[in-house]
């Protein structure tokens, strides 16, 4: 099939990538001349595992090219996904600038027939709203469908995200709608759920929501654990092992980040709110996430007593483990934090640091964990990229002033540090 993906970011550039793949022919656009230049060299403008050897395997096959020509791709597609970005606004909502400018540029250029899908995390009846807006500046000239495909896939691990999903929601109002994302999504084998649109925006902010939510359950339990003495790791476990909770999303620390989490769980209490209902639930899962930063800061002032002048190594910057993203990552509130008391940062990221620099112009870069703790009077760790599970602990302890450890992610093992002197505090442990 024909298809174009509008945005290449990290869900767009995997989307278009996968398809491509999967023998359709694919567009892939975006605004950003520099992107779509380098793009068409062959370089990914992020850190994404395996997407440099999948793009360059698709070039190949001459099944996937880039432009900035939102029209010439309408013209050559029969299905146009949408994946441009949805950042919270400063109340909390959606900011759909983009979503809006790509529909406005879709119905300028339609001339016959389209299925135009989002996949963009979109508030409930944006799918109607682009409908109507289309049909406006159409006057309702070209017959075209909308329809909802919300996308699922975890940046670090999105290729296989996106071509082994858990389900395929498919929220359409048209047979036609149906069965050209059917079409589609033909090699896929997971179960396909078909809804109306507004069930299929809804089921993609529940899902994240519900998610988040998790995280900040278990972190709530942390909190009681590390008042009276329990590992949350093992409460964790516990519950884990029950089928109808499940281990994932499980794992307490210093909270979710990410341009995802935060912004949709704010999205779906102010979409709650708009439609009449307070979402308390959800607000409190966001309270709770972003306590666990002064949580952490606090072990850490126990563990000093003062930060000013104390050399502080920061290990991750990362959201979380296997991306560059540090978008809505807790290392950036806390390393801000940390300046304003005064401390010295030296941090360490595997992948992030290009991505980190301009935002954090202040903290000095190093090339691997055991620099940054060179010297410092403690040392944290905000994600939980695998080399900090391995970390050699009786040579960090050579390295630092004071050996202390404070485990944002609890990758480290309790027990093994203290015997070797360190003080160390986790998140509920
Ligand atoms: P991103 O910020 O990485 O990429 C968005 C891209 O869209 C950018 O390259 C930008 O230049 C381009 N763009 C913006 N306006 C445009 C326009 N008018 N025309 C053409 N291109 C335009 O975003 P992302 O992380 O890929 O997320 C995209 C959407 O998918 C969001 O709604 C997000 O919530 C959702 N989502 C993201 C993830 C994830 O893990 N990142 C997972 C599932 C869903």
């Amino acid at each position: 099939m024909r298809l174009s993906v509008i945005g290449t970011g990290y869900v767009g550039l995997v989307t278009a990538a996968c398809f491509a793949d999967l023998g359709h022919a694919v567009i892939a656009v975006d605004q950003d001349t520099g992107r779509v230049r380098s793009l068409a060299d062959g370089q990914v403008p992020f850190y994404e595992p395996g997407l440099e050897d999948l793009l360059r395997r698709v070039e190949k096959s001459g099944r996937l090219r880039f432009t900035t020509d939102t029209p010439d791709a309408v013209r050559d597609s029969e299905v146009i996904f949408i994946t441009v970005g949805t950042p919270a606004r400063g109340g909390g909502d959606a900011d759909l600038t983009a979503v809006a400018a790509v529909a406005e540029a879709i119905a300028l250029a339609l001339t016959e027939y389209r299925l135009i899908v989002e996949k963009s995390t979109v508030p409930v009846r944006t799918g109607e709203r682009i409908r109507d807006q289309i049909h406006l500046l159409t006057r309702g000239a070209v017959p075209f469908d909308v329809a909802c495909n919300p996308e699922f896939l975890r940046e670090g691990s999105a290729i296989r995200d996106f071509l082994h999903p858990d389900r395929i929601v498919l929220g359409v109002d048209s047979e036609r709608s149906e069965r050209l994302l059917r079409e589609v999504y033909k090699p896929f084998e997971c179960p396909v759920l078909v809804t109306d649109l507004s069930t299929a925006e809804l089921i993609k902010h529940a899902s994240n929501a519900f998610l988040a939510m998790k995280i900040s359950y278990i972190n709530a339990v942390a909190n009681i654990c590390e008042r009276v003495g329990a590992d949350v790791r093992q409460v964790a476990d516990g519950m884990g092992y029950d089928h109808r909770i499940g281990r994932a999303f499980l794992d307490a620390g210093v909270g979710y980040g990410g341009s995802c989490f935060p912004k949709d769980v704010a999205a779906f209490i102010s979409i709650a709110r708009e439609a009449g209902y307070e979402f308390r639930l959800l607000e409190e899962v966001a309270r709770v996430n972003e306590a666990q930063r002064d949580i952490l800061l606090r072990h850490l002032r126990e563990a000093l007593w003062v930060l000013a002048n104390r050399t502080v190594a920061v290990l991750g910057l990362a959201f979380k483990a296997n991306t560059d993203d540090i978008r809505g990552a807790p290392a950036v509130p806390i390393i801000e934090a940390l300046h304003r008391e005064g401390a010295v940062v030296r941090v360490y990221d595997p992948v992030a640091e290009p991505s980190a620099r301009e935002l954090l112009p202040e903290v000095s870069y190093c090339p691997d964990a055991y620099e940054a703790a060179r010297g410092s009077d403690a040392l944290i760790v905000l994600t939980d990229w695998e080399e900090f599970r391995h970390l050699d602990l009786p040579r960090l302890k050579t390295l630092m002033r004071r050996p202390v450890l404070i485990d944002g992610r609890n990758v480290l093992d309790p027990s093994a540090a203290r015997a070797l002197g360190f003080h160390y505090a986790g998140m509920g442990r």
